[in-house]
This record gives C-alpha cells, structure tokens and sequence, in this order.
C-alpha cells in the first residue's frame, strides 16, 4: 500500500507553494484535462466497454463530452466565480471595505463511483480545480480499466504532486481516510456514505456525499403514453439501470400499468431487437457480485411481465418489467440499480405521495402528468433531492441547477458554478484603516461605558 500520509504531505506543500491557485495555473490545469479527454478518447471508450460493455454513444454522451463540455465552461467563468463580492454594508461600516473573499479550501479528497467511473470521478474534479485546491483523486475498484487508465493518465498531463491519483478498494480507502483533508466529496452508496462522514468528524471535515436511493416515479392518465414510455424505459435502461437518478419503481393505478406494460414491451424490441443481448446499445452489470443480488430481487418479487432472461457468464439481464409488486417485496426493500423495473399500483395520487413520504428521502423525484395541480401537489408534499416532470435522468445535465440528495440520499450538491462553490470557502473579510472619522464612528464601544454612549 503506497504511503497516504506522504502522498497528502506532498498534495499540501503543492497547494502552500502556490501551484494551483492562480487564475492562469487554474485555468492551465484545466485545459489540461481537456487535452486528455481529447487525446485519450478512444482509449477512454474502450475502458469504458471493459468495464460496463459502455456503447460508444453512451461513453462519449454521458462521460468523455459532459466531462469536456464542464471544463469549456469553467474555463470560461473561471476568473467571474473567483472574483471577491462586495455586500451591502451597514452604515456603521461606511468606511471600511467589507467583502467575500474565495478561498480554496487546500488539499480535497475526490472518491469516484462505478457506474459512470471516468465522469463521477472527474466532474467533481473540474470544480475542484476550478477553486484553486490541491485534488487526491481515488477513482471507484469497481471499474478497474477506468481506474487504471485515469492513474495511468493523470500524472501525465497534471502537476503530480498536487493531483496524485490513489487505487484500490475497501482497505486502501479506509487508510486514505485517516488522512487529513480539507473536504471530501464521496459518490457511492449510503452505507459508505456513513463511513465517510464518521471518518471526516476526526477533523471536522466539511464533506459532500452524492448517495442513491430509490427514485420514485408516478404517472396518470393525462400524459402522452407514447413519449412517457420512452422517457421512463430510456432513464432506465442507460448504463443497464446503473444509474443513481435512474427511475427505481413505478406508482400507478392499474390502467396505467396495462397500458404502460404494453407499450414497453413494444419500445424495448424496436430499440433493442428481440434479443437485446445482442444489442450493441445495451450495457452489462458491472459485477458477479451485483449481478446475482439483482437476480435474486427479480425472482423475488412481483411477476415479469416484460424481459427476465439473463446470463450470469456475460452478466447480462435484460431489460426486464414486474408487476402485481407488493411493497414488501424484497425488490422494494433497497434501491435496485439494474435494468429492472417494478410497478407498483396505487389508487390515486395522494395514495402515491403517502407512499413517497413514508419512505426515506429520494434523490430524485419523477412526476408524469399533464396536470400542472398534480405536478404542484409532489413538488410541494414531497422531499426528494431533485424532481423532475414528465422526463426521466436530463435534469441532471441542466448545469445551472445544483444536483444533490436530500436526507439519505445525501448532503450538498454540484455541476456547473455549485462545483467551485462545493470546494470554495466563502471567507467573510472586514478591511479598516486608521481614518479618523472612522474611527469616531465606532468610539461608543470603547469604555468607559456610560448610559450615554448606550444610547448613541
Ligand atoms: P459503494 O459505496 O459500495 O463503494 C464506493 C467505494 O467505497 C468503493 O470504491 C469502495 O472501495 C469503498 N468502500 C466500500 N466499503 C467500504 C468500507 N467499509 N470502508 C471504506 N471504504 C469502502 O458504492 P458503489 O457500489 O460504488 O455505488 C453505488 C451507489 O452509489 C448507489 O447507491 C448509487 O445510487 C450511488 N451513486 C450515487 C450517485 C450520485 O451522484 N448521487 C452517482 C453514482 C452512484
């Protein structure tokens, strides 16, 4: 196991001499990384594919050019977000300079997921630079050709010492967390997520933690049947359901589930062929180890009205519709993420909300319907980090809203400007000077005190 402490000694003494705090050393490490995306693509996308069968389309889409497409952006705002604000002031500080200053925070530890392993490591990453720290990078096990590549990549094109990538799984994390960071920012389960967060108390560390969960999602009579259809089987069939914003389960009456099971069925041969395991388009579960507890919860659960074949030697389930699913079944007892989608009836809306609420806090909150009341009614009775009507998963790439959980599914948010506000320290600064009649301003506080000057 290479030597954490040393490794942070040396990210901290980067960020104390000043290699990544400058506008132009940002914007320098910045274009950096956008010169690996770009010169490393294709290999990118095969790592891709070694680790979740990725398509390229779904490699380049929703890793290689989001992650571009959020630098381009940095680099453009970069030099306005770090700009110090000027508050209003009170009178009694007419004279002084009152102002936010933007502080990096120092040495951040950056922890990767699998499931979308080069854009959820590197994303935050982005943020993190754009607010001048020092970055410890540790990309997900669990996708191990991406991990090796970004450890292979990184030091190549960035400052080694304030950017070290670390690799390996439960043990090496557990170490690398008895370091000392100036914040953690963590994308994985909620289990870990604990973990995390105990391990950052040692020093009060700030941390964000983008968790999971199961994303409900409802929908009524007055939507288009066609459109909704492939918004919900798109959002859960990218990346084979692997998605923590993939709509979890669905909460209908039984008309809707009919007529939804029908027309899915229909959408899931024309986008995937008969037998879309021989679709290039369709990914594979990242491991035997996930890929047994998700056959365990689709034999468990409900019946399979649409899919259910599966082959454990290429980790292979296809996309794959439940109904007549109890609340007690084990498929909703834990977030599934995989290609299985159950339905669950309910009578009506209210019935739906009571089910939502009596459940802990969703990352996202999906709403079909047409009736902008009954939109209004979840968006304002319910808690979720997100909500999102008549789409599924495209909320997440609107960069200007924060994207985050809420209770279980987590604390703080990012994308866009909320990254380098995630890893920026908002340091409030009163400037005075030895004017005086600033100074007669503020002669009341001195003592001796007096009634006279209370009154003043
Ligand atoms: P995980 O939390 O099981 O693993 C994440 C990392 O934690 C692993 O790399 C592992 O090395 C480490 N780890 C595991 N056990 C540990 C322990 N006991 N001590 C210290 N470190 C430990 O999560 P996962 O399987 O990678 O991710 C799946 C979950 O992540 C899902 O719940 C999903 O919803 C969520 N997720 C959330 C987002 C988001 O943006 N909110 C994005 C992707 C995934």
């Amino acid at each position: 196991m290479a030597n954490y402490a040393d490794i942070v000694e040396k990210a901290r003494i980067a960020f104390n001499s000043n290699q990544t705090k400058s506008l132009h050393l940002r914007k320098h490490h910045l274009r950096q990384l956008l010169k690996l995306l770009n010169e490393n693509s294709s290999d990118l996308q095969l790592a891709l594919a070694s680790d979740l069968r990725k398509s390229k389309q779904e490699a380049v889409l929703f890793e290689i050019e989001y992650l571009k497409n959020d630098i381009v952006n940095a680099l453009g705002s970069v030099e306005s977000w770090m700009k110090t604000e000027r508050p209003d002031k009170p009178l009694i500080n007419i004279m002084d300079d009152v102002l936010i200053h933007k502080d990096p925070y120092g040495v951040v530890l950056v922890m990767g997921a699998w499931n979308y392993p080069l854009q959820l490591t590197l994303l935050p990453v982005i943020g993190a630079i754009a607010a001048g720290n020092s970055v410890v990078i540790k990309p997900s096990e669990i996708a191990p050709a991406t991990a090796k590549l970004i450890a292979e990549l990184v030091p190549k094109y960035l400052n080694r010492d304030a950017f070290p990538v670390i690799l390996g799984g439960v043990e090496e994390t557990t170490q690398l967390l008895k370091q000392r960071f100036d914040y953690i920012f963590y994308t994985g389960s909620t289990s870990v997520g604990k973990i995390v967060r105990a391990a950052a108390n040692e020093y009060l560390t700030p941390v964000t933690l983008e968790l999971g969960g199961k994303s409900p999602l409802y929908i009524d009579g007055t939507v288009n049947m066609d459109i909704a259809v492939k918004r919900i089987i798109w959002g859960k069939c990218i990346n084979a359901g692997q998605t923590c914003i993939a709509p979890d389960y669905i909460l209908c009456t039984r008309q809707i589930q009919n007529t939804f099971v029908e027309k899915a069925k229909q959408l899931i041969k024309t986008w995937y062929t008969d037998d879309p395991k021989n679709s290039p388009d369709f990914c594979r579960i990242v491991s035997e180890k996930h890929f047994v507890r998700l056959l365990d919860l689709m034999t468990n659960s409900g019946s399979i009205a649409v899919g259910g074949r599966h082959d454990k030697k290429d980790l292979y389930i296809e996309p794959t519709i439940l109904t007549d699913v109890k609340p007690t079944d084990p498929i909703m007892k834990e977030e599934i993420f995989g290609p299985i989608l159950p339905i669950v009836i309910v009578d009506n809306a209210y019935d739906a909300i009571n089910f939502i609420n009596n459940r802990s806090k969703p990352l996202t909150l999906y709403v079909f319907s047409s009736d902008q009341e009954m939109q209004n009614l979840f968006m304002r009775q319910t808690s979720s980090g997100s909500f999102c009507v008549n789409d599924t998963v495209s909320h997440y790439a609107v960069e200007n809203l924060p994207f985050g959980g809420v209770g279980l599914s987590g604390m703080g948010a990012y994308h866009g400007k909320h990254t380098f506000d995630t890893f920026t320290h908002r340091k409030s600064c009163l400037v005075k000077d030895f004017n005086i009649i600033g100074e007669s301003f503020s002669s009341a506080k001195y003592p001796p005190y007096s009634d006279k000057k209370l009154s003043m």
